[in-house]
């Protein structure tokens, strides 16, 4: 905060989604905040010139990273080469760096003077770390609504942020089975979800505070207690956690944790059986 910019650079024309303001509107002005919306990161700044403020927001998509760098070369970084997407720099010298291996970026940025005009970001549900989200908000979501728990966590129009991870991080530490009927969940049960989800994200979030890019990754890993871990020993009680799969994602479990022991149905194997 309190940041001067001096510039963004876009390395791949495809990730610049937005063209009114100009880039160029971005020299001079003023960080006065960021903030999260989902799983966009909104970098708010006053222009150099006054006027309405400015959101330089980004969406690091699946395979996107965000590197903070203490000091960026002074000469602008050569377009289309390699995995750097765009570079911010401060007039202090330092900045950072959005990058995605591979020709084909997926990364997004965008400069707005109104986060909500951006798509995807005004279908966003509430986000879990901000204040407003209570329990009773979290029960207002779930009442009435007869899918199963997992997919209520991880759907960003309705929760934003949590995603096919933590969700099954949640779901783990609330000994809740995947399958339960979001509906079906008693005023208590609705209580202890909420307190995990808190304590489960704020956790992600302590680990990955001060870490390098390049280090996030193998932490998000390391601190996960199902997720991509079938096979693997349930921490908390010894049992194998199992995993069900789906056409395109696949979610992981305890049975002795979350369904009183009993392996949950996968439809794709038990046809395969059939
Ligand atoms: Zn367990």
């Amino acid at each position: 905060m309190g940041r001067v910019i001096d510039q963004g650079y876009i390395a791949e024309f495809s990730v610049l989604k937005t063209y009114d303001p100009p880039l160029t509107a971005l020299h001079g002005a003023v960080v006065t905040g960021t903030s999260r919306r989902g799983k966009f990161l909104d970098i708010a700044a006053r222009p150099a010139g006054g006027g309405e403020p400015l959101h330089l927001v980004t969406h690091l998509a699946r395979a996107g990273w965000l590197r903070w760098r203490d000091s960026l070369p002074e000469q602008p970084p050569k377009a289309g080469k390699g995995p750097l997407a765009f570079r911010l720099r401060f007039a202090d010298g330092a900045g950072f760096d959005l990058t995605e291996a591979g020709t084909r970026k997926r990364l997004a940025v965008y400069l707005v003077t109104d986060i909500e005009t951006i798509p995807g970001v005004a279908a966003l549900g509430p986000e879990p770390l901000d204040p407003a989200f209570t329990p009773d908000t979290l029960a207002g979501i779930l009442a009435g609504r007869r899918t199963q728990i997992k997919g209520v966590l991880r759907d960003q129009k309705l929760i934003a942020g949590i995603g096919n991870a933590y969700s099954d991080e949640v779901l783990h530490a609330a000994k809740m089975s995947p399958y339960r009927l979001a509906s079906s969940l008693s005023r208590d049960e609705v209580e202890a979800l909420h307190a995990v989800i808190i304590g489960t994200l704020t956790e992600a979030i302590g680990r990955s505070d001060g870490l390098a890019a390049s280090d996030l990754k193998k932490e998000k890993k390391a601190g996960l207690r199902v997720h991509g871990r079938v096979g693997e020993t349930c921490s908390v009680c010894g049992d194998t956690i199992r995993e069900v799969s789906f056409a395109d994602s696949a979610l992981q479990y305890c049975a002795t944790c979350q369904t009183g022991g009993k392996p949950l149905a996968d439809r794709r194997l038990s046809r395969l059986l059939k």
